[in-house]
């Protein structure tokens, strides 16, 4: 009875805790660890609330259609047991001798009537009824009400009518009647019948509970249809007005009891609210009533969880009323007398119904404050009570809360604040980004036009290089050599030449492993940002020789000239002819250069004119 019927496909599940909100006894938790609902199996009554309530088909009720094949296929005799409300669900089959024979082209040995199971259950209610004995009951016939008692009223165990509902009751029979060894499937509008299977033992035990859902789908799977069938009718023992029992009053007649509201004795309660309420009422004033309830979780088992969805319940109450009108006028009365007679002593239709008390703990002061201070209400105060979560009261979702079956999130008001500071704090996140797209656009927009004005520099000064008769390179911000002269890569020496065979110009080279490692340092200092001009004579390569090392955009390109100082082919006048040339020719792109670098281009003008002037003064 503990065991799960239901089951979430959290694929299909939106969150919306619908399924929480109807629940009637609050058997399904969200917790803090994931956001789709859980059963909690020894809560659950099995009343199928939640499926109903979920429109996005995310609840998934046991599946016994793979069961019911086995047990066909094993080789046993399989008998089907079909509740009366069968008649209501197939408003589709214009015979219910057709639906018979459709059950057994399913593989059925026998197919039977529940209605019999309720005659027997009822004539026992109607012995304790007649008994007068000072004590009322409550009916045994609805599992689900049944579970709900013992689990969430269970002072009201004593008072549960000692029987078996009626499909035990019929298996009761049918294995005295057709051998022990009988396996028993029940074809039923009730989810939970699923659920209470397992309470069932020995001669009462059910193998499988088919919901009407489930056998149309074997219909259809197996390609049964009416038209294709011939009439066939029940298998002994046969029932009489037990067949009323769909129809919650039914219950009574079946107990051939007075439906009187004068002389009646009985309070007849249906829906999950009025039962639920009943067993509530009879529990706290049961004394005042003098009467017995007959209560029925559904609105009647005609419209029972596992039965077809949307059915039409005044159109179903009068197919079943007119099924019982010709089942009854049938119904040979001394074979039913004598079949009531013989199984309503039968020790296994009698069951003892046991407390399986589900109440929580209640939680104390400082669990529901710390409830309260999650939900936002210790400071706001704000108490709606507007059910959204599915709890009466915010008092009520607080104890959840603290009991460990709800969390803060199920509260609308809760969330909607969280989203207001959700929403604010992504409105400003927002404004955040936009002016910092902005500012990267603009960033980018400068960056190209430094790129452009750049390789505009970098080109000029390539000219100058290769106008130069000096030797002259310039070195990128990775100490590389981005170009160099002829001259530079003669001055340099053997190894030099050998790589500008390679890489003509020595583009790419480390300039580190081509100079002395002076001259590397003012590269590297230069390339830092200093600004200046550093002039050296060094010993390279056994000549004495000049070099000037000067920043040609600032961290980013060094222009080092090397001058030969005993070179007879080098004459100073030619050096600051030269010079002069490329500063005339390149003063309009130096000028650009100073526009676009400011300070540091401007430099570079000065640097020229300074190695004029040096070299005139040498
Ligand atoms: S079957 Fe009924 S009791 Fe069980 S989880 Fe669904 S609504 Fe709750
Ligand atoms: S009223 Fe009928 S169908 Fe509904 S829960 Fe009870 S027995 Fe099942």
């Amino acid at each position: 009875m503990n065991s799960s019927v239901i089951t979430f496909n959290e694929k299909n599940c939106t969150s919306c805790y619908s399924c929480v909100r109807n629940c009637p006894v609050k058997a399904i938790k969200v917790t803090k660890d994931s956001v789709y609902p859980q059963v909690i199996a020894e809560r659950c009554i099995g009343c199928g609330s939640c499926v109903e309530a979920c429109s996005f088909n995310a609840i998934i009720v046991a599946d016994t259609i793979q069961i019911v094949k086995d047990l066909i296929k094993s080789g046993d005799k399989v008998a089907a047991i079909c509740d009366p409300s069968i008649a209501g669900e197939f408003e589709d089959i214009t015979d219910y001798r057709k639906f018979v024979k459709m059950i057994r082209k399913i593989g059925f040995e026998y197919v039977t009537e529940v209605a019999f199971g309720v005659d027997l259950v009822a004539n026992r209610q109607a012995i304790l009824t007649n008994d007068k004995s000072g004590k009322y009951y409550i009916t045994s016939h609805c599992p689900v009400m049944n579970m709900y008692i013992e689990k969430y009223a269970p002072e009201l165990v004593d008072n549960l009518t000692r029987t078996v509902s009626p499909a035990p009751a019929t298996a009761v029979a049918l294995r005295n009647i057709y051998g022990n060894d009988l396996k028993i499937v029940n074809i039923s509008p009730c989810i939970g019948a699923k659920k209470d299977i397992d309470r069932h033992q020995n001669s009462a035990k059910i193998d499988a509970v088919l919901s009407f859902r489930e056998l149309r789908k074997m219909f259809k799977e197996m390609n049964i249809r009416e038209e294709t069938v011939e009439f066939s009718d029940f298998d002994p023992p046969l029932g009489y007005k037990g067949a009323l029992y769909p129809i919650p009053e039914g219950f009574v007649e079946a107990c051939e009891l007075s439906t009187s509201l004068i002389d009646g004795c009985f309070i007849t309660a249906q829906g999950a609210v009025d039962a639920i309420d009943a067993v509530n009422q009879f529990s706290e004033h049961g004394n005042k009533f003098n009467k017995h309830f007959n209560l029925y979780f559904c609105e009647g088992c005609i419209v029972g969880s596992g039965s077809s969805p949307k059915g039409k319940k005044f159109i179903r109450h009068n197919l079943v009323r007119e099924y019982v009108k010709k089942r009854v006028s049938n119904c040979d009365k001394k074979v039913w007398d004598a079949n009531i007679l013989k199984f309503s002593n039968t020790p296994s239709i009698k069951c003892n119904y046991k407390i399986d008390d589900q109440h929580l703990p209640t939680p104390t002061d400082d669990e529901m404050e710390l409830a309260y201070e999650k939900l936002g209400k210790a400071t706001s105060g704000r108490f709606t009570d507007c059910h959204s979560c599915g709890y009466g009261t915010c008092k009520k979702l607080a104890e959840a809360i603290a009991q460990g079956i709800a969390t803060e999130d199920m509260c609308l008001t809760h969330t909607q604040s969280g989203n207001r500071i959700f929403h604010d704090q992504l409105q400003s996140t927002t404004k955040e980004l936009i002016s910092t797209q902005e500012e990267v656009s603009h960033l980018k927009d400068n960056l190209s036009l430094q790129q452009v004005r750049n390789a505009e520099v970098s080109k000029a000064m390539s000219l100058m290089v290769h106008s130069l008769k000096i030797g002259a390179a310039i070195i990128d911000d990775h100490m590389k050599i981005a170009d160099s002269n002829a001259s530079f890569v003669e001055i340099l020496g053997d190894d030099a030449k050998e790589i500008d065979e390679v890489i003509p110009g020595l583009v790419g080279a480390s300039i580190s492993s081509l100079v002395p490692k002076n001259i590397s340092k003012q590269i590297e200092f230069l390339l830092k940002g200093e600004e200046g001009i550093v002039t050296k004579d060094i010993e390279f390569s056994g000549r004495l020789v000049s070099a000037s090392i000067f920043s040609l955009i600032p961290k980013k390109s060094v222009c080092i000239l090397i001058r030969n100082l005993y070179d007879q082919e080098e004459k100073p006048q030619e050096i600051i002819n030269r010079v002069t040339e490329v500063i005339q020719q390149n003063l309009r792109q130096v000028q650009e250069i100073g526009f676009i670098l400011g300070e540091g281009a401007s430099n570079t003008e000065k640097m020229l004119n300074t190695i004029i002037k040096l070299t005139k003064n040498q």
